[in-house]
């Protein structure tokens, strides 16, 4: 059944309803979240950010992050897999335009609701994600690539994957490309496993990748443009927005329970009530960061020029670290409000998949690479002292 009738938000609200039904099997089972991705398929929701030209929907990204932030709320694998699937379609949309094999891939992408997964983590570089050591490989028109792929989210279950690699076997760790890599095209050989503590439906497994394919899969623009342009604001804009929907998952159990005890004791505050004040207010600062920072990119990109600024990096850094910090503070609070009730899997205000999914956030990318690279930009860099814009 499809529901393209509808606005993106209202179909997404059912898919959102479809994964919460299954969150806690996905949880427990460490599995991909299949009636989740069927759902989001029947919606249409995986060409939503394609530009109609190319038979999506051109949906803006400030859509996408509420959609992310619903499906989160349900499920943050479900929701961790659709924002990564729309980061990797953000390259194909502003880095694929003008190459017609990489705008065909973006109709298909459209037209048969594919999932796109991310390969940039590589066994001896960990998270730096700009540097490679596996390298491109031409002849002719051809090339083959091989990648020891330490974590692939649902690399099992993507129709594709983008990796990043050196531009060839004589170019430096930093001279990468990214290549759009179909299922036909490669191999994977799993070599790690994912029993992890939180984001168990995301199935990010390691795998030795081995692919070949025609020239014309490579994205023309260099890695490093791609990731300052669109790729890195995308991520941390992105996966704000659904980690807030984890913190407003947990706010929303918090806040029932503090008032399932004013109903018992009426006249009386809760001792909890306090806690909730002061776990909205992260909310609401939480919430503020990611709105600013949708809008900084929105008007970055209109504007053309502040993309590469150190003042939008630093912004982006900052959104990301910022973020996933405060999700964890909140989702701390609403345990402290719930006590065992939280701290329990089987009651209406278990809190133990939020927090377990919460803490995954500081480590993807670690927060702490992040801070050093916001470190250098401040040795240079005049911080922005004024309210007025
Ligand atoms: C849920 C989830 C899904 C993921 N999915 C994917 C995926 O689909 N594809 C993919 O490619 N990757 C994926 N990743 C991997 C992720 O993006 C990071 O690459 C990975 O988490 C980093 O792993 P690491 O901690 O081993 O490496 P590192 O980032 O190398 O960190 C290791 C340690 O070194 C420290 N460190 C390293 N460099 C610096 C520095 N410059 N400054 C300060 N400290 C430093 C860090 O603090 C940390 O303690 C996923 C991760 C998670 C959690």
């Amino acid at each position: 059944m499809t529901y393209v009738a509808n606005s993106l938000i209202e179909r997404a609200a059912h898919v959102a309803a479809v994964a919460a039904r299954h969150a806690d099997s996905v949880d427990r089972e460490g599995r991909f979240p299949h009636e989740a991705r069927r759902a989001l398929a029947d919606a249409r929701l995986f060409g939503a950010m394609i530009p109609k030209e190319h038979g999506g929907e051109g949906a803006a990204l400030s859509d996408i992050a509420e959609i992310c932030c619903q499906l989160a709320q349900a499920c943050a694998s479900t929701g961790m897999i659709y924002a990564m699937h729309q980061i990797k379609a953000s390259s194909l949309i502003e880095h694929g335009a003008g190459a017609p094999w990489h705008e065909d891939f973006m109709r298909r992408v459209a037209t048969e609701q594919l999932l796109l997964g991310s390969a940039t983590t590589e066994g001896g570089i960990g998270g730096d994600l700009r540097n490679s050591i596996c390298a491109v490989v031409t002849e002719g028109e051809r090339f083959t690539l091989e990648k020891n792929a330490t974590v692939i989210s649902y690399g099992a279950d993507a129709d594709a994957i983008l990796v990043t690699a050196r531009r060839a076997l004589e170019a430096a760790s930093s001279d990468q490309v990214m290549v759009v890599l179909r299922k036909q095209d490669y191999t994977l050989e799993k070599t790690s496993g994912w029993d992890t503590l939180g984001m168990r439906g995301t199935c990010s497994d390691g795998y030795l990748l081995k692919s070949a394919g025609a020239t014309a899969q490579v994205l023309p623009q260099p890695f490093a443009e791609i990731a300052a342009q669109s790729m890195l604001a995308m991520a941390h804009l992105l996966w704000s927005s659904l980690w807030f929907g984890i913190a407003s998952s947990a706010f929303g159990k918090a806040q029932a329970f503090v008032r399932a005890e004013a109903r018992r004791a009426p006249g009386k505050t809760p001792p909890g009530a306090l806690r909730l004040a002061e776990a909205g207010e992260k909310l609401q600062v939480m919430r503020s960061t990611i709105l600013d920072g949708l809008r900084r990119y929105e008007e970055a990109k209109a504007g053309g020029d502040d993309l590469g600024s150190m003042s939008f990096v630093l912004a982006m850094n900052n959104v990301k670290t910022a973020a996933s910090q405060t999700m964890i503070e909140v989702v701390n609070l609403c345990l402290m409000i719930c006590g065992i009730a939280g701290y329990k899997n089987d009651t209406p205000f278990s809190l133990g998949r939020e927090l377990r999914d919460a803490l995954s956030a500081p480590i993807m990318i670690n927060n702490d690479r992040i801070l050093s690279n916001s470190a250098t930009l401040l040795l240079a860099h005049r911080v922005e002292q004024r309210l007025a814009v």
